[in-house]
């Protein structure tokens, strides 16, 4: 089964068709990172205009590459939340109008779920039940997969989600938007026990997370530095920042892996890209017996894809929409 998926959730415009649910046939990504860079992060409006006009372009593209014509496609899938709902709407109008003018199903893909399928792309072989670290720009929560339907939220972050913490902390420090990549390079030159930044684990048994005490930190030992005149080594506040994020996600990971009883552990999401995260996390769960999966870098951040690896077992298990969805800018995990 070949599914053409659309993901135009944030600053990202993608185009995907997938085999399956497994097999990648094209997927091309049209980032819009450097009309959004001079800005410090994306504005909502500038990004839907984007969409508008690459996205016919992007699924132009996205056929030829993959050397399929529009009759060669079952199904048309597309992303209808969470995102900023101007840029989701782009998508779904999309894909309504070619599900319709096709005479396709269509299938409506929430975009957190995409992320955690952009696993079964990387390892054709993994299969629930698994638990999930979902690390991204608006998201981080441990999530129990237990089945390809079957999502269960064991805890979340209660303020900042991870990427949103590198983001803010990469601009302060003056290395740029978007912020992990930036602040996970210069992490590797500098001393990441140079300040002790605190580690939030909140109450005992809690697998929530809090990242916004750590922001307020960084944000008041810069600026203790600036007015005491004393110089700031960006690459050590970087790394020391990066540290203390890393070792609260793994820690809690791996403890709730435990507990939750699986032998297996996926990543997803743009923080998953990050290469300390990647390197402790194999370090436990290796002490601890556990199976550790993540997608390549490519597959972490936003792409089409996943949406169709997703889209197709909402669609073998009998999740279909219809020609009335609509784009949900707060869709929860586990629901459409
Ligand atoms: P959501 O998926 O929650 O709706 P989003 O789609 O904006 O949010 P993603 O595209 O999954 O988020 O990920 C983008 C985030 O990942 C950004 O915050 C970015 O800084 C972060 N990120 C990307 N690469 C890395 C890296 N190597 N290290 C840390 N963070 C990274
Ligand atoms: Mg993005
Ligand atoms: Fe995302």
């Amino acid at each position: 089964m070949k599914i053409l998926s659309i993901e135009t959730s944030c600053d990202e415009t993608s185009v995907a068709v997938v085999e399956d649910g497994r097999k990648v046939l094209t997927n091309r990504i049209y980032s819009q990172i450097d009309i959004h860079k001079k800005y410090g992060g994306v504005v909502p409006e500038i990004a839907s205009r984007n969409h508008v006009m690459k996205l016919p372009y992007i699924i132009e593209e996205a056929l030829e590459e993959s050397g399929l014509s529009f009759s060669d496609l079952d199904a048309i899938a597309v992303t209808n939340g969470p995102g900023l709902v101007g840029a989701l709407l782009i998508g779904v109008s999309e894909a309504k109008a070619l599900a319709y003018s096709l005479g396709l199903p269509l299938i409506g893909v929430n975009h957190i779920e995409g992320h955690i399928a952009a696993n079964f792309l990387q390892h054709p072989d993994l299969e629930p039940p698994f638990l999930t670290l979902v690390v991204s720009g608006g998201h981080s929560h441990l999530v129990m997969v237990r089945d390809y339907q079957t999502f269960e939220i064991i805890g979340k972050t209660r303020d900042d989600a991870a990427g949103e913490a590198y983001d803010k902390i990469s601009r302060v420090l003056g290395l740029g938007y978007p912020g992990g990549p930036a602040i996970d390079r210069a992490a590797k030159k500098g001393n990441s026990h140079a300040v002790e930044f605190p580690r939030v684990f909140l109450e005992k048994d809690s697998y929530d997370f809090s990242f916004s005490g750590l922001k307020s930190a960084v944000l008041n030992y810069l600026n203790s530095k600036k007015m005491k005149e004393e110089p700031i080594v960006v690459e050590d506040v970087a790394a020391s920042f990066q540290l203390a994020v890393i070792e609260v996600l793994v820690e809690k990971a791996i403890h709730c892996a435990l507990e939750q009883k699986v032998d297996k552990i996926c990543m997803a999401g743009g923080v998953s890209a990050n290469s300390l995260l990647r390197e402790m996390m194999q370090e436990k769960a290796k002490e601890n017996g556990l199976a550790l999966y993540y997608p390549a870098p490519i597959l972490c951040t936003d792409n089409a894809a996943m949406i169709g690896s997703m889209a197709y077992y909402n669609y073998i298990n009998g999740v279909k929409s219809d020609l009335y969805l609509n784009a949900v800018p707060g869709l929860k995990i586990g629901s459409r």
